[in-house]
């Protein structure tokens, strides 16, 4: 964490999102803060390697080529995992490797090029070629999540569908969609700037031998209140 717009408060967030991690009893985290916006990152470390997994609430500077590197051989070897908040997919338009771990993301400068879009439709994903934006929302409202893989380790058990609290209901992701499972949706209402699909909520991505959970609810702490964020957080990361 570290890095982030103005509308994403990630001085609230991360330590919210440690809270909900470690009230499982299952996690210990450390949130590691990133040098400020413009600072030189080349002696930058964050000893990724001493984590099973590392919960990405970022969307910042381009990272040096050698941390990336690192970053994405760990990721892919399987030695550690990726959990990807919100509007951490907004990050790193430019980083290939970035985009196939989190499988879609928006804005960043994101356009067509970027990939597919990953719409529900009749019971099955599709990859939507045609043009246009890539990434919008509505205003922050109430709305349903739909899992689609109820058998799926992150859902089992779980009510298939459920009203998540007032949050940005995200649309428009494009990426390269390799190996991405889509485990919820919710529909993007075009009463509130929508596009009338099943976007994207809740994906499992593998990347090599890795495996990447990718949530793009959360925006603040009142939309992580919800206990289906918390829930699918958890058993997602
Ligand atoms: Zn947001």
């Amino acid at each position: 964490t570290g890095q982030m717009n103005k509308y994403h408060k990630w001085e609230e967030t991360s330590p919210y999102l440690r809270a909900i991690l470690e009230g499982t009893g299952r996690f210990s985290v450390d949130i590691h803060t990133m040098p400020p916006f413009g600072s030189d990152l080349s002696k930058w470390d964050a000893r990724f390697e001493d984590y099973a997994v590392v919960l990405m609430n970022v969307d910042g500077d381009s990272w040096p080529e050698a941390t990336r590197r690192r970053f994405e051989g760990l990721v892919r070897s399987g030695r550690v995992g990726l959990s990807v908040v919100h509007s951490a997919d907004n990050a790193w338009k430019e980083w290939g490797d970035w985009n196939e771990m989190i499988a879609v993301g928006g804005w960043g400068g994101r356009d067509a090029s970027a990939g597919p879009y990953l719409r529900w439709r009749d019971g099955q994903v599709v990859r939507d070629e045609k043009p246009g934006p890539c990434g919008g929302h509505g205003a922050r409202q109430p709305f349903v999540v739909i899992h689609r893989t109820p058998d799926h380790p992150v859902l089992k058990g779980l009510p298939v569908t459920w009203l998540h609290h007032e949050d940005e209901l995200y649309n428009c992701l494009r990426g390269p969609a390799k190996k991405v499972e889509v485990l919820g949706t919710a529909w993007s209402d075009p009463a509130n700037k929508g596009t009338g699909e099943h976007e994207p909520m809740l994906m499992a991505v593998r990347f090599g031998e890795g495996r990447v959970f990718h949530t793009t609810l959360g925006h603040d702490v009142e939309a992580m209140r919800c206990a289906g964020f918390q829930c699918t957080l958890q058993r997602g990361t």
